[in-house]
């Protein structure tokens, strides 16, 4: 069983930020002037939202300000999932907004 090629224009084809991110991060705020909204960290047992995420930007740029790092959509969603980087970039491809 052979994978389909990643497209060469992956990039281009993620899903919209805020899609993305609405149904997994929990009490995801609206975003701010600068893009950036903030929700519940999926990563450490959050209480008090820290997990902040770029909205606007195509690459969904995140990062927790508890410590447990900052990335992109594909790093976010191989953490959320275990995939390995071509892995999560194939489902974030498939995913519907
Ligand atoms: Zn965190």
């Amino acid at each position: 069983m052979s994978l389909p090629r990643i497209p060469d224009s992956w990039r281009d084809r993620l899903p919209d930020p805020a899609g993305y991110y609405s149904p997994r991060i929990a009490r995801l705020g609206l975003p701010n002037g600068s893009g950036y909204a903030v929700g519940l960290c999926p990563f450490h047992d959050d209480h008090n939202p820290s997990f902040g995420v770029k909205l606007t930007s195509a690459r969904g740029h995140w990062c927790c300000y508890a410590g447990c790092g900052k990335g992109d959509m594909v790093t976010f969603h191989q953490r959320l999932t275990g995939l390995d980087f071509r892995s999560a970039v194939r489902e974030l491809l498939e995913v519907r907004r």
